[in-house]
């Protein structure tokens, strides 16, 4: 049993003593105590199916017990030495990791979150190109950094100080809330994949948002010329937004013709959670210049890294680049381990089967509920967006979105919740999760959507 700080006084700390800019879940706080694999315990000992894997990191279990061996057996070797001697850790787990990665990408920096990562990616875009104005899309979340809140573009994380110069952002191309895409979208036959309502392979939505990237680039860069371009692969914080076919491709191809490099932020859609794909840019058909990846590379681990070509790397070459704790030796055989449990037990085979399986669960919810307007996603990387009614798509109210996403929660799951209007749905478990834990999952939310009509 849990003997620790009471729940009362926890509560009391967190407000008094803690950032009061952090906000908590639930308006009852669960003080979680333990966790195993796909379940979370709180100190009462009630068990939580964890839908959310912690905001996406927790990519093969909480503490697997091989990703677990591998810490506690590092910890007893060595800790730290700073990155100025050579340890055998670090050069395993680099050549492994870019091993991982498909083309040129073969240059590994590691460091300790994925706002550090993006950061340096920022650096790195402007340093190699000479060109300091960059392009991020609305509704991205990129990371918290003073450098990053430029390239983030939801309003709920900005504040209102200078930061982020030479950042621009395009429209964002959301298939459900965007003006082109803002048809009815259908779903493709393997009903994993979303397009716009125009037929197979005739799709315009895309080159309507890869117009309003040009415009911008004519617009608003010095003489056409840009730096990078930053994007998610699917849009996490976001909402779960997935953009229409080919118009990564196509933004990619028009960033390069003015010289810049392009970014994909794989923070959350990397590690094989999509599924079909262990990298989610693979999925758009793209190879980028730079990669970004935290939050599943270590499942839950402080660990991120920033992999690029020797070309780019070359140009950070002029003067020492240095991260104290960054692929310090217990970060690097904890996420050593993470990309062989990736492998031996095919989480990423997992992600698409059982992935593929919710999102069919819950577009029948959604056929049933008139309040459940859209679900969309790849493998284990799914949203489900509330809505006032189905044909104006307007936004649920905030307070009815939390009362259904409540109801959840006392009948034992644990989902995210995200989007511009903070109604969409996160639901992004550990990829360890079975086809049982998902119909429990939906059984919870038919009965929690059930729950919310009948007080209606
Ligand atoms: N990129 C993406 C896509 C993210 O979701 C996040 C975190 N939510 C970050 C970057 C920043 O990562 P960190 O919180 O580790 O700095």
């Amino acid at each position: 049993p849990y003997k620790g700080i009471t729940y009362d006084n926890a509560i009391k700390v967190r407000k008094t003593k803690l950032n009061p800019a952090l906000m908590t879940y639930y308006k009852k706080p669960v003080m979680v105590h333990q966790g195993h694999m796909q379940w979370l315990w709180d100190t009462e000992g009630k068990r939580y199916l964890d839908f959310f894997g912690g905001i996406v990191t927790v990519s093969v279990g909480h503490c697997h017990p091989k990703v677990n061996a591998a810490a506690k057996d590092q910890l007893d070797k060595l800790w730290h030495t700073t990155n100025i001697y050579l340890h055998p850790t670090i050069h395993e787990y680099a050549e492994k990791l870019a091993a991982k990665l498909p083309g040129n990408l073969k240059v590994v920096y590691f460091t300790n979150s994925g706002s550090e990562a993006n950061d340096l990616a920022l650096f790195m875009a402007r340093l190699h190109t000479g060109v300091f104005d960059v392009v991020s899309l609305r509704n991205a979340y990129h990371g918290a950094s003073p450098y990053l809140m430029g390239l983030t573009a939801l309003s709920t994380w900005r504040y209102n100080v200078p930061t982020g110069f030479g950042i621009h952002q395009t429209m964002n191309p959301d298939p459900f809330r965007g003006p082109w895409g803002g048809a009815r979208c259908r779903d493709s036959p393997s009903q994993t994949i979303r397009h716009c309502d125009c037929p197979e392979g005739q799709c315009h939505a895309g080159d309507m948002y890869v117009n309003q990237l040009e415009d911008v680039l004519q617009y608003s860069f010095p003489k056409g010329k840009v730096g990078g371009f930053f994007a998610e692969s699917i849009q996490g914080v976001g909402g779960t937004v997935q953009f229409p076919k080919n118009f990564l491709k196509r933004a990619f191809e028009m960033i390069r013709a003015r010289g810049g490099v392009c970014i994909s932020d794989e923070v959350q859609t990397g590690f094989g959670r999509m599924g079909t794909d262990y990298w989610g840019f693979q999925s758009h058909g793209v190879i980028p210049d730079i990669v970004t990846m935290a939050k599943g590379i270590g499942n839950g681990f402080p660990l991120a890294a920033v992999v690029t070509t020797p070309e780019i790397a070359a140009s950070m070459s002029k003067a020492i680049h240095f991260n104290t704790f960054g692929g310090n030796p217990v970060a690097c055989a904890v996420g050593s381990a993470v990309l062989d449990v990736i492998d031996e037990e095919k989480t990423q085979q997992n992600s698409h089967l059982v992935g593929t399986y919710c999102i069919q669960q819950l577009m029948k919810l959604r056929d049933e509920f008139e309040f459940v307007g859209d679900v969309r996603g790849k493998g284990l990387m799914i949203g489900l967006e509330l809505v006032k009614n189905k044909a104006t798509r307007a936004p649920l109210a905030p307070e009815d979105v939390a009362s259904i996403w409540e109801d959840t929660k006392d009948m034992g799951i644990l989902i995210g919740k995200g989007g511009l209007h903070g109604t969409a749905f996160r639901i992004k478990p550990p990829m360890c999760i079975t086809k049982e834990d998902v119909n429990f999952a939906v059984a919870v939310l038919r009965k929690a959507f059930q729950n919310y009509r009948d007080r209606k």
